[in-house]
């Protein structure tokens, strides 16, 4: 389903959105996104925020 109001170009619906390692909130095309990722155990790591304060929140928590 395309919204033509979006600004955000990705194709991403509610349960394909990933969700905030903080409050585990859905993310869908926040503009406060934010993305950690790191290689770990020869794993590449991701780990979805909603915005920076979640991002602090998590901090330096595996
Ligand atoms: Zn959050």
């Amino acid at each position: 389903m395309v919204d033509p109001t979006s600004e955000h170009v990705e194709d991403v619906s509610e349960e394909d959105a990933p969700v905030c390692s903080t409050c585990g909130d859905a993310i869908i095309n926040e503009s406060t996104h934010r993305v950690v990722t790191w290689v770990q155990d020869s794993t590449a790591e991701t780990r979805h925020f909603c915005d920076d304060v979640c991002h602090e929140d998590w901090g330096g928590r595996p």
